[in-house]
């Protein structure tokens, strides 16, 4: 794909084969993503697959004692499992960030990939980069402070959606980082202190990225180097 392609900001539309991309423009639609757009509901029919060029989307998981929360931005794509024809009762996706996407409708999606090896093997690779990020973050979660899981998921988050200016409350965060919402607002005000970070309501400011590097915990490191893989 040339780099003015539309949706080449998008790390796995850019990474597509030559002859899979030309089979999918022409069903691609630009969007814009205004923040709090609900994408899919949970128990409702989803229609497409969205793949951001900016902004954020969080994928929230809904089980019985809590919620998960997983931010999608220009590096990956939302819907997959539903492309694949795998229903997602559980699932409630909205825009965390505003920004834009291109998207396909989902049974377009299934032909085209149907039709495709390499477009098969493509989605396949992030489906595993998903669940072996998933699987790291779980071992996160129940082995690190809840400091250093909220400074791994702040820089996560801040790479995901290409900026330090970061719209997501200490109830999101929680579901991010399978924690508290009181301990939430503890560290984060411990690194407000500490000059890494500042927020007011909903609207929070990564301001010493290296001073945040340093609090968190081995898996961001982890992660990231995956990410660039
Ligand atoms: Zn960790």
């Amino acid at each position: 794909m040339a780099a003015t392609s539309p949706g080449s900001q998008n790390r796995l539309l850019r990474e597509l084969s030559r002859e899979d991309y030309r089979s999918l423009a022409p069903h691609l639609q630009h969007v814009a993503l205004s923040l709090h757009d609900v994408l899919v509901e949970r128990n409702k029919t989803n229609h497409h697959v969205y793949f951001p060029l900016a902004g954020l989307i969080g994928v929230h998981t809904i089980f019985a004692d809590h919620v998960s929360l997983d931010m999608v931005g220009k590096e990956g794509m939302v819907g997959i499992f539903i492309a694949a024809g795998v229903k997602t009762p559980h699932a409630r996706i909205a825009v965390q960030g505003s920004g834009s996407a291109m998207r396909v409708a989902a049974a377009q999606f299934r032909i085209l990939a149907d039709r495709s090896g390499t477009l098969q093997r493509h989605m396949h690779r992030y489906t595993c980069l998903m669940l072996k990020h998933s699987a790291q973050t779980s071992r996160c979660n129940g082995l690190h402070t809840v400091e250093a899981r909220l400074a791994r998921c702040l820089l996560e988050t801040s790479d995901r959606g290409g900026s330090r200016e970061l719209r997501v409350t200490h109830e999101l965060l929680a579901a991010a980082i399978a924690a508290r919402r009181s301990n939430v607002t503890v560290a984060a005000n411990a690194l407000r202190f500490r000059n890494l970070i500042d927020y007011t309501r909903a609207r929070l400011t990564i301001i010493d990225r290296q001073g945040l590097i340093k609090v968190a915990c081995g898996c961001y490191g982890a992660n990231a180097t995956e990410k660039e893989k």
